[in-house]
């Protein structure tokens, strides 16, 4: 939990929907982080929060998570904007990031799933890649890492990117930063302060970025970040996108 007596707990200012693009991670932000990558639970009304939080914004939001497009748009029914997958390297709503999926990516995937079986861990297929879990077994952490590490080596054009009790291979040269640069070239976005909200060491990046595009970032949970703002929990995210729309409103 992030410490309050130190007073690195920021809230973020009440959201003003009419000055603002919204940038949302997707697990550990909009959802608490689950078991297992399939097992987390959705507010039923969300697709209908974030419709209509985009109408507010002006069509200023997207999510930007390193799921699976496909993954993103099953959790999200009933939103139909912009979204951002697989770290940066798919989308919907606008261009492909990417022109070619790197060479190797199904035998690259099939080695990891083979890993997973083969040490009692959990893999999870990606569009682009594929990760392997080990919240099960937080000691196998070490030894997965050097596993993934040598398949970037043994597959050119992928890097491995570290998540919660988790690592994954996935295109290298894709970032949620590099999303946000992406996205805020739509016409949607100009002129107005990018907030970017996730909890992940991969949402840094994207979390900076926003600071640094006269915005502001927002960490959810506990762990170092350099966001100008804190939230706790999911929970707490949600009141607060609700509470700038009551404020539209
Ligand atoms: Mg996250």
């Amino acid at each position: 939990m992030v410490d309050m007596d130190t007073g690195d707990f920021t809230p973020p200012p009440r959201l003003d929907c009419a000055k603002v693009a919204i940038f949302l991670d997707f697990d550990g932000t909009l959802v608490d982080i689950a078991p297992t990558p399939d097992a987390v639970k959705v507010p039923a009304d969300i697709g209908d929060m974030l419709t209509r939080l985009e109408a507010a914004c002006n069509g200023a939001l997207a999510i930007v998570s390193g799921r699976s497009l496909s993954e993103l748009e099953q959790f999200l029914d009933g939103f139909d904007g912009l979204m951002v997958g697989s770290h940066g390297s798919e989308a919907r709503g606008m261009a492909p990031p990417m022109d070619a999926i790197p060479a190797g990516l199904a035998d690259a995937q099939s080695e990891i799933r083979a890993y997973a079986d083969d040490n009692g861990l959990l893999y999870e297929h990606k569009t682009h890649g594929g990760a392997v879990h080990f919240r099960t077994r937080p000691e196998a952490g070490p030894a997965a890492r050097a596993f993934m590490d040598d398949l970037t080596r043994r597959y050119t054009g992928f890097a491995v990117q570290p998540a919660k009790m988790a690592f994954e291979l996935r295109p290298d040269g894709f970032s949620k930063d590099g999303a946000l640069a992406l996205l805020s070239q739509l016409p949607q976005f100009a002129g107005r302060a990018p907030v970017y909200l996730g909890d992940d060491s991969t949402d840094e990046p994207a979390l900076l970025w926003a600071q640094a595009h006269d915005g502001y970032g927002i960490k959810i949970g506990d762990g170092a970040s350099g966001a100008s703002h804190h939230l706790d929990t999911p929970e707490d995210v949600l009141a607060w996108l609700r509470a700038g729309l009551e404020t539209k409103a």
